[in-house]
């Protein structure tokens, strides 16, 4: 016989799909094509599914705690759909108090979530933040690499934007650490089109910084990774294929052959279930397209620690603090309570990003709780100097992820090849947060995008399958 056409010694096609990453993107990827009548695997490099949610059950004294995301929006619909329909619930994570805020060396509170707008810099503050979310609306969600300015906006920073439209150096430091702990980046590393299009993406300023509502707005029992886990539990953890990083991915018309050393798969069709910077590692042959390979090579991810202090009480709520502080200063972190009502220690979460996380990150870990523990005393009394038990999770170091909590764009990307975050190669489909329309960055984005690209693929195989049969 002779094997001469690529077909003919193609072999046969291991499953219809493979998704590669067991985050809750693939994960819903997985759950979504199953269901359908598709056969499946999904491919994880690392030892463990959950991708940027990974919780720990057994792992920290006082309840099950979550080192990556957490908490469920108010409007993440898909995600608490799925959840819920896996036998998870949800708690509200709001807590009863004054936000407080560290501004030019003063502790402030702002009951109801507002801050005195008698203080100086505030109403400014609340016009910045008005002007953020005008502009926002004019960049949209949907094509925002279309909108009416891309390309003059996508040449700036997001401290461009600052140092052109506010005045007051307070009001600065308050915008800096909210980038820094939404993206894991600096607004000077920022495009202010990407910046405009997250806050648009995600509904909002107000939705995004949210303290009891908005994006932080409840938490499953029993932590995030739940979700994947128990996808896994009923497709079938023999589906889950861990310590499999593909190195290679080898694609036509035909199907495409994923290779992780010396081991090989073929599918039909794979999704790609990662962030840009993770898929960036994987060579393609053919190449993959001049816009998809620039947006892998140019959109990098946050730079991030996650800090969680447990005590035997809430001492800050029973003096009246809800627990989320922003600060400007010492740290720079924005910080929420974390305790669920099934907990026996009570817990406050700090998220450190950009270049305070590059400040944070040349101290030792001993003067890296020091510094934290401070911080906390300052905001709310002695209590806080002696944790129960402290922990810190640096993304950044994190094989896979390598950074969180989420991808951003330097000026130049999102303009010229943000279309690449969602289309197709052919065979190969984009899932992961990042692919997502809205909420993207989000566990809610990671479920849309999974499921929108388990649509299209069952679209695609049942489209074969009728074709087949009328040959
Ligand atoms: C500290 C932190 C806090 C956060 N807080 C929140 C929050 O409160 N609420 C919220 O909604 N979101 C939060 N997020 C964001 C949220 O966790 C992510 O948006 C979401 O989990 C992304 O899911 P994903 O499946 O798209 O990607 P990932 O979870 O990153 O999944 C990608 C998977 O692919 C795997 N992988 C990578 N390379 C390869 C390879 N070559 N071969 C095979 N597998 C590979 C990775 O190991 C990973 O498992 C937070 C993130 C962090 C880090």
């Amino acid at each position: 016989t002779h094997l001469n056409t690529y077909e003919s010694v193609t072999p046969d096609p291991d499953v219809d799909v493979i998704i590669i990453g067991a985050g809750i993107s693939g994960s819903a990827a997985a759950k979504a094509l199953h269901d359908q009548g598709a056969s499946v695997l999904v491919v994880e490099a690392n030892d463990r599914i959950g991708g940027r949610t990974w919780t720990e059950q057994e792992g920290a004294p006082g309840g099950p705690i979550d080192y990556g995301g957490m908490f469920i929006g108010e409007t993440h619909t898909h995600l608490i759909e799925l959840g819920t329909s896996l036998g998870l619930e949800m708690t509200p994570s709001g807590k009863p108090g004054d936000d407080t805020y560290i501004v030019a060396g003063n502790v402030l509170r702002a009951p109801d979530d507002q801050l005195d707008p008698n203080l100086p810099f505030v109403p400014e503050f609340l016009s910045s933040l008005k002007a953020l979310d005008e502009l926002a609306d004019s960049v949209g969600w949907d094509q925002p690499w279309a909108s009416p300015n891309a390309a003059a906006l996508d040449s700036k920073t997001v401290a461009t934007w600052l140092a052109e439209t506010i005045e007051s150096e307070e009001v600065r430091r308050l915008h800096t650490v909210i980038v820094n702990t939404l993206l894991g980046a600096d607004p000077y590393e920022v495009s202010l089109l990407y910046w405009a299009y997250y806050v648009s993406e995600c509904e909002g300023i107000q939705s995004l910084m949210g303290t009891r509502d908005g994006a932080q707005w409840a938490w499953w029992f029993g932590g995030a990774a739940q979700v994947s886990w128990r996808i896994a539990d009923a497709i079938g953890r023999d589906k889950f294929l861990l310590e499999w990083p593909v190195d290679r991915i080898e694609h036509d018309e035909s199907g495409v052959t994923l290779f992780s050393g010396q081991r090989s798969l073929r599918a039909r069709h794979i999704v790609i279930a990662m962030s840009p910077l993770a898929a960036n590692q994987i060579r393609f042959e053919p190449a993959l397209p001049t816009s998809r390979a620039q947006l892998q090579a140019r959109a990098p991810m946050g730079r991030y620690y996650k800090v969680q202090a447990r005590y035997p009480s809430s001492f800050w709520v029973e003096q009246g603090y809800s627990g989320a502080l922003l600060d400007t200063e010492d740290v720079g972190v924005f910080l929420l309570d974390g305790t669920k009502p099934t907990d026996t220690l009570a817990t406050l979460i700090g998220f450190i990003g950009g270049s305070n996380y590059d400040r944070w990150a040349a101290h030792t870990p001993q003067e890296r709780e020091r510094a934290f523990l401070d911080l906390l005393v300052k905001a709310f009394g002695p209590q806080a100097a002696d944790p129960s038990y402290f922990h810190e999770t640096d993304w950044t170091q994190q094989e896979w992820a390598k950074g969180g909590p989420v991808t951003y764009m330097p000026p130049g990307v999102l303009a010229n090849f943000g279309a690449a975050l969602r289309d197709p190669v052919g065979k190969v489909h984009f899932a992961g947060t990042e692919a997502s329309f809205q909420w993207s960055g989000y566990m809610e984005g990671g479920v849309r995008a999974g499921q929108k690209a388990a649509a299209a693929i069952a679209e695609e195989l049942e489209r074969t399958a009728n074709k087949g049969a009328l040959v």
